[in-house]
Protein backbone atom coordinates (compact mmCIF):
# COMPACT_ATOMS: atom_id res chain seq x y z
CA UNK A 1 0.00 0.00 0.00
CA UNK A 2 1.52 3.53 -1.13
CA UNK A 3 2.69 5.49 2.17
CA UNK A 4 0.59 8.73 2.77
CA UNK A 5 2.43 11.95 2.51
CA UNK A 6 1.59 12.65 6.09
CA UNK A 7 3.45 9.56 6.90
CA UNK A 8 6.76 10.19 4.79
CA UNK A 9 6.78 13.66 5.97
CA UNK A 10 6.61 12.01 9.55
CA UNK A 11 9.99 9.46 9.28
CA UNK A 12 11.97 12.15 7.14
CA UNK A 13 10.79 14.56 10.35
CA UNK A 14 9.53 17.28 8.23
CA UNK A 15 6.43 19.34 9.43
CA UNK A 16 3.63 19.54 7.23
CA UNK A 17 2.44 22.74 5.81
CA UNK A 18 0.40 22.98 2.74
CA UNK A 19 2.67 23.99 0.19
CA UNK A 20 5.22 21.06 1.33
CA UNK A 21 2.23 19.12 0.61
CA UNK A 22 1.71 20.09 -2.59
CA UNK A 23 5.17 20.34 -3.75
CA UNK A 24 5.68 16.87 -2.93
CA UNK A 25 2.52 15.40 -4.23
CA UNK A 26 3.33 17.21 -7.16
CA UNK A 27 7.08 15.80 -7.58
CA UNK A 28 5.47 12.41 -6.68
CA UNK A 29 2.90 12.75 -10.05
CA UNK A 30 6.04 13.43 -12.51
CA UNK A 31 8.47 10.81 -13.82
CA UNK A 32 11.24 13.09 -15.03
CA UNK A 33 13.48 15.38 -12.33
CA UNK A 34 11.95 18.77 -12.55
CA UNK A 35 14.08 22.54 -12.47
CA UNK A 36 12.74 24.85 -10.03
CA UNK A 37 11.77 26.99 -12.43
CA UNK A 38 9.51 24.15 -13.44
CA UNK A 39 8.07 23.88 -10.45
CA UNK A 40 7.82 27.47 -10.11
CA UNK A 41 5.77 27.55 -13.11
CA UNK A 42 2.76 25.04 -12.18
CA UNK A 43 2.75 26.89 -8.85
CA UNK A 44 2.69 30.32 -10.31
CA UNK A 45 0.54 31.53 -7.85
CA UNK A 46 2.61 30.75 -4.98
CA UNK A 47 6.10 32.86 -3.36
CA UNK A 48 9.14 31.66 -5.29
CA UNK A 49 10.98 31.78 -2.07
CA UNK A 50 8.57 29.16 -0.41
CA UNK A 51 9.03 27.18 -3.11
CA UNK A 52 12.64 26.92 -3.06
CA UNK A 53 12.89 27.02 0.38
CA UNK A 54 10.89 24.04 0.43
CA UNK A 55 13.26 22.59 -1.95
CA UNK A 56 15.90 22.97 -0.17
CA UNK A 57 14.26 20.92 3.51
CA UNK A 58 13.54 18.40 1.23
CA UNK A 59 16.74 17.95 0.04
CA UNK A 60 18.13 18.84 4.02
CA UNK A 61 15.34 15.67 5.03
CA UNK A 62 16.55 13.54 2.33
CA UNK A 63 13.15 13.76 0.61
CA UNK A 64 14.65 15.13 -2.62
CA UNK A 65 17.91 14.97 -4.71
CA UNK A 66 19.91 17.15 -6.98
CA UNK A 67 20.69 16.51 -10.33
CA UNK A 68 22.86 18.77 -12.15
CA UNK A 69 22.11 18.35 -16.12
CA UNK A 70 23.70 20.34 -19.06
CA UNK A 71 23.59 23.60 -16.92
CA UNK A 72 20.38 23.45 -14.54
CA UNK A 73 19.94 21.80 -11.57
CA UNK A 74 16.76 19.62 -11.03
CA UNK A 75 14.90 17.67 -8.20
CA UNK A 76 13.83 14.47 -7.82
CA UNK A 77 12.29 12.32 -5.29
CA UNK A 78 14.36 10.60 -3.12
CA UNK A 79 13.96 6.60 -2.21
CA UNK A 80 13.13 5.71 1.15
CA UNK A 81 17.17 5.15 1.86
CA UNK A 82 17.76 8.88 2.27
CA UNK A 83 17.57 10.80 5.41
CA UNK A 84 18.55 13.60 7.06
CA UNK A 85 21.87 14.62 5.59
CA UNK A 86 22.56 11.32 4.51
CA UNK A 87 21.80 10.95 0.49
CA UNK A 88 22.31 7.73 -0.90
CA UNK A 89 21.32 8.49 -4.48
CA UNK A 90 24.13 6.73 -6.02
CA UNK A 91 21.77 5.89 -8.96
CA UNK A 92 22.70 6.57 -12.79
CA UNK A 93 21.18 9.70 -14.71
CA UNK A 94 20.00 9.87 -17.86
CA UNK A 95 19.91 13.44 -19.92
CA UNK A 96 18.11 13.42 -23.03
CA UNK A 97 19.33 15.41 -25.17
CA UNK A 98 16.29 15.70 -27.33
CA UNK A 99 13.39 16.42 -24.49
CA UNK A 100 15.09 17.74 -22.25
CA UNK A 101 14.33 15.16 -19.94
CA UNK A 102 16.19 14.26 -16.92
CA UNK A 103 15.14 10.84 -15.31
CA UNK A 104 16.37 8.39 -12.25
CA UNK A 105 17.87 5.25 -13.41
CA UNK A 106 17.74 3.24 -10.40
CA UNK A 107 18.90 -0.17 -12.29
CA UNK A 108 22.71 1.27 -12.78
CA UNK A 109 23.71 2.40 -8.71
CA UNK A 110 27.09 3.14 -8.36
CA UNK A 111 28.86 0.57 -5.94
CA UNK A 112 29.39 2.13 -1.95
CA UNK A 113 32.61 2.36 -0.54
CA UNK A 114 34.05 1.45 -4.20
CA UNK A 115 37.21 3.68 -3.66
CA UNK A 116 39.12 2.99 -0.91
CA UNK A 117 41.04 5.77 1.15
CA UNK A 118 38.57 8.84 0.08
CA UNK A 119 34.82 9.57 1.73
CA UNK A 120 31.88 9.99 -0.84
CA UNK A 121 29.58 12.01 0.35
CA UNK A 122 27.21 12.74 -3.36
CA UNK A 123 27.75 10.77 -6.64
CA UNK A 124 26.70 12.48 -10.02
CA UNK A 125 26.70 9.88 -12.49
CA UNK A 126 25.21 11.40 -15.63
CA UNK A 127 24.43 9.92 -18.84
CA UNK A 128 23.39 11.79 -22.12
CA UNK A 129 21.84 10.16 -25.06
CA UNK A 130 18.19 9.70 -26.39
CA UNK A 131 15.57 8.46 -24.37
CA UNK A 132 13.12 5.72 -25.49
CA UNK A 133 10.21 8.68 -25.89
CA UNK A 134 12.33 10.31 -28.65
CA UNK A 135 14.11 7.12 -29.99
ZN1 LIG B 1 18.49 11.27 -1.61
ZN1 LIG C 1 13.66 12.31 -24.95
ZN1 LIG D 1 17.96 10.30 -9.12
Amino acid sequence: MKKSTEDIFAVKDIRLTTMRILIYEYLETVTAALSLSEIEKYFYKADKVTIYRTLQTFQEKGLVHKILDESIAKYRLCAEVCSENDHNDRHLHFYCKKCHETTCREEIIFPENSISGIQIDEIQILAKGICDKCL
